[in-house]
């Protein structure tokens, strides 16, 4: 049945993970004392591919992970080699670093085509790859894009796994060079799922998408007068929504001067360290950062220091926001349970849940009430 794979990697992993889903072994040993005398893949090291440090790593609390999610990498790039393979590597993780503004290249790891396996975050530190996932996770991602040249793929298969031992991994030996590419995965593979396989679990993954945010030296902050603090509970487990109750705005121009009024107001009347939001969305589709990730605000007493306050740009007493702001909000809050700047599980409140206030507006208050997160505390 392996023989007739003929659509490399992804698709040998993919249909692998997936008879395994359905429990069907393929005379391939699952049991822990066959993994451990068989093949180990080659581990280059992130040293190995010249990777660039961390900007941070946050530890994995539970290990073994109870899930491995696999990945491609989505654009028509292949290597079959390690220079080659290596380059690529360093492309995702300047991509997630420089673009996405993650700490690292998002995967746990990458295979090649070539048959290695690259160190990516490895095994003891959160990924940045699969919202809801990333602290119970092991990514991996294939080189290539193989939505359209294989058959099953979703982009992303999930599989759950238990484990009865550890991960360790060592370098391989030289028996292990005489192995086949697709024994190699597959023993990746079944060294991250260990043991047991099971339950059908293959489902389509919605990746956020990054919204465009507008950095403070963009729309032109004021700096803020002293130090900003940190939120006192890191990742925020709430998400509190504001309407800005003005005018709203259409365009990158004018909804920027928004933003500097609405820091000038808290700077100036209220006397605030900085304008109070941690974001502000406009009708233009583009989110303003306010005082970012990991502030204490200024927005909703008292979940100032538990949470992250998003200012829509408008008054939504009588209509809800358009299409452009209620996709920037959502990626955004997408966005930031993916890199760890918002708890997976977080509540999602309107300001006049926490205090007397008309804000976010009825109408959008009622629209969020429809929102993932959302609860009435
Ligand atoms: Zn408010």
């Amino acid at each position: 049945m392996l023989g007739i794979m003929k659509c490399s990697v992804l698709a040998t992993v993919i249909t692998f993970a997936s008879f395994l889903s359905m429990e069907i072994v393929l005379g391939i040993p699952l049991d822990c004392a066959n993994l451990k005398n068989d093949v180990v893949p080659n581990i280059i090291s992130r040293q190995n591919w010249h990777a660039r440090q961390p900007v941070e790593r946050e530890l994995l609390e539970v290990t073994p992970t109870p899930y491995v999610v696999i990945h491609h990498g989505g654009e028509p790039k292949y290597c079959y080699d390690e220079k080659t393979c290596s380059a690529i590597v360093r492309q995702y993780q300047n991509f997630h670093i420089d673009d996405r503004h993650w700490f690292d290249i998002g995967y746990s790891f990458v295979i090649g085509e070539d048959g290695n396996v690259y160190e990516g975050r490895g095994w003891d530190y959160v990924g940045a790859h699969a919202p809801g996932y990333n602290t119970q996770s092991i990514g991996i991602c294939i080189i290539g894009d193989f939505s359209s040249k294989c058959f099953i793929v979703q982009s992303i298969l999930k599989v759950r796994i238990e484990c009865c031992g550890s991960y360790n991994v060592t370098k391989h030996s030289s028996s292990s060079s005489q192995s086949t590419m697709m024994e190699k995965l597959i023993t990746v593979l079944l060294m991250l799922a260990s043991c047991q396989v099971f339950g059908d679990v293959l489902e389509d993954h919605n990746i956020p998408v990054r919204p465009n945010i507008i950095s403070r030296s963009n729309w032109g902050a004021r700096a803020p007068k002293s130090q900003l603090q940190n939120l006192a509970v890191n990742p925020p487990p709430y998400v509190v929504i504001h309407h800005s109750a003005t005018d709203g705005c259409t365009t990158q121009a004018i909804c920027q001067a928004r933003v500097r009024s609405f820091q000038n107001y808290h700077m100036d009347e209220k006397n605030w360290t900085d304008i109070g939001y941690n974001f502000v969305v406009g009708e233009d589709g583009n989110v303003y950062e306010g005082r970012g990730w990991d502030k204490h605000g200024a927005h909703s007493k008292p979940y100032n220091s538990k949470s992250i306050g998003i200012c829509i740009i408008g008054n939504f007493v009588d209509h809800n926001p358009n299409t452009a702001a209620i996709n920037a909000t959502q990626d955004l809050i997408a966005y930031g349970t993916t890199i760890g700047k918002i708890k997976e599980q977080y509540t999602l409140l309107g300001h006049s849940q926490t205090a007397a206030t008309s804000c976010p507006g009825k109408s959008l208050y009622k629209l969020i009430q429809t929102w993932p997160g959302w609860s009435s505390i």
